[in-house]
């Protein structure tokens, strides 16, 4: 089984995976990757091309995509090669967070989208990852926080280095400290990075929140468990099991 990872998801799933072979590939962009349970290899395959190519020469028998919500290319490319190679595929992507009734949310297409609609003088947090540090927004001030410093920040972006987890106190504390008006972050789910909405919303921010890309029609499910049935399913060779996109 391959594996596509750099979740949480996928490295609870690399390690409920007794009894088969498996390997995780990772896109090799941090440092100090997480450990995962079987092999792992690190980069890319060389397009959708280049994976449905890998996928046959490996044998490979079922690959579940348990990237990113906001990896599209990743994805994208694994519901082409799996297509194409005849190869049964599973999305396993978390679901996103919903707002409440506390929460200030304005919606936007993109990070850019994002972080250009702050008002002159607003003063933003994004946790939006490394590559937002290259949008500029004069007149605005920025914080990013990323767990490895970002190549090529734009003048004025000031770059704050931390690793999740991060408690509801300690945001709040951050956000207040440094004077936050406003939120930037994409619609990633999950638990982990769900402290900064809270502390968003217990300080009355607005946020910006980057919509994820549209889904992909492929098999999908949102948790651990439900993955780990499928892979039953494809080892029964149940007859639901569909080869990519
Ligand atoms: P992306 O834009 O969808 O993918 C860009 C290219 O990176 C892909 O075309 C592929 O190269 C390679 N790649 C990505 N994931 C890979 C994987 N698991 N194994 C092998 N190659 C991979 O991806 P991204 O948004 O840059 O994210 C990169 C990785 O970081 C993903 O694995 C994702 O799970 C993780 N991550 C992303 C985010 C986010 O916000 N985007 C957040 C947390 C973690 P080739 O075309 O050469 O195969």
């Amino acid at each position: 089984m391959l594996l596509l990872g750099g979740t949480e998801e996928a490295r609870a799933l690399s390690h409920r995976c007794e009894g088969m072979t498996l390997l995780t590939s990772l896109a090799g962009v941090t440092t100090a990757p997480a450990s995962y349970g079987g092999s792992v290899r690190l980069g890319g395959f060389g397009g959708a091309v280049g994976l449905a190519e890998y996928l046959r020469r490996d044998a490979i028998a079922a690959v579940i995509d348990a990237t990113h919500p906001f990896a599209a290319q990743i994805s994208m490319n694994a519901a082409r090669a799996c297509a194409g190679a005849d190869v049964p595929l599973l999305r396993l992507e978390r679901l996103p967070w919903v707002a409440s009734a506390n929460d200030r949310w304005i919606s936007f297409d993109t990070v850019a989208a994002a972080i250009h609609a702050l008002p002159a003088g607003a003063t933003a947090f994004v946790a939006a990852g490394r590559s937002a540090a290259r949008i500029a927004a004069p007149g605005r001030r920025l914080i990013l926080r990323a767990i490895e410093p970002p190549s090529d920040p734009a003048p004025g972006v000031e770059v704050l280095l931390a690793r999740p987890p991060f408690t509801l106190a300690a945001e709040r504390d951050l956000f207040q400290r440094e004077g936050v008006t406003h939120l930037i972050c994409k619609n990633s789910g999950g638990t982990s990075g769900y402290a900064k909405l809270e502390a968003a919303a217990a300080l009355g921010l607005t946020v910006h929140m980057v919509r994820r890309p549209p889904p992909l029609p492929v098999t999908r499910v949102q948790t651990v468990d439900a993955a780990l049935r499928w892979l039953a399913d494809v080892a029964n060779g149940a007859p639901n099991v569909v080869h990519g996109a």
